[in-house]
């Protein structure tokens, strides 16, 4: 069974960027009602349990489940690992990841037009989903953005930095402001 797992950092910690209330109904609500719908389907799956999450949602294609228990796999089990690394990519200090912000630099020409390419991507995000930055299996770096909670391993990518645009993700604090939400998001990102 996987659990919620713990923030390395309080809910208000990310203030004024993201609000104590936003983090707290997100990762106590959400994230854990993505866990109990993940859960629920593989109970009936025994083969599936000694698989890690990453390994059940990168194979999602090829696993032995019914169309429609792999499309809430797809869902609940995109919407755990997916916040999983949302709340890990943030926080209140930086902590750059040098390799990364060097690769960045490399394939972007500099860190504001990846920023910027990001941005956009984000913005265009049309309805719920996600943006990303992954490693693409030629170990190249691409920026796009996915609906729902679709992960970018299922697609043999490897996910590095990912931000949710889901409205449940801003609607408290920023209503329709969609834009600013995502502006004011990269104060909290700490890889970079
Ligand atoms: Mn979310």
């Amino acid at each position: 069974m996987f659990e919620l797992p713990k923030l390395n950092y309080e809910y208000n910690a990310l203030e004024p960027f993201i609000d104590a209330t936003t983090m707290e109904i997100h990762h106590s609500k959400h994230h854990q009602a993505y866990i109990t719908n993940f859960n629920a389907v593989l109970e009936k799956y025994p083969a599936l349990q000694n698989l890690s999450s990453e390994e059940i949602v990168k194979n999602l294609n090829g696993i032995e489940v019914t169309e429609e228990d792999r499309k809430k796999i797809k869902n609940h089990g995109g919407g755990f690992i997916n916040h999983s690394l949302f709340w890990e990519i943030m926080g209140p200090e930086k902590q750059i990841n040098e390799q990364l912000l060097a690769d960045i630099n490399t394939e972007f020409t500099s860190l504001e037009k990846f920023k910027a390419d990001f941005t956009q991507s984000a913005i265009g995000q049309f309805g719920s989903g996600w943006a990303w930055l992954v490693y693409d299996e030629n170990g190249k770096l691409k920026i796009y953005s996915l609906p729902n909670q679709d992960s970018p391993l299922t697609i043999g990518h490897k996910p590095m930095i990912c931000l949710d645009v889901w409205e449940h993700a801003y609607y408290l604090k920023y209503q329709n402001r969609r834009v600013d939400y995502i502006n004011n998001w990269w104060n909290v990102l700490k890889l970079i």
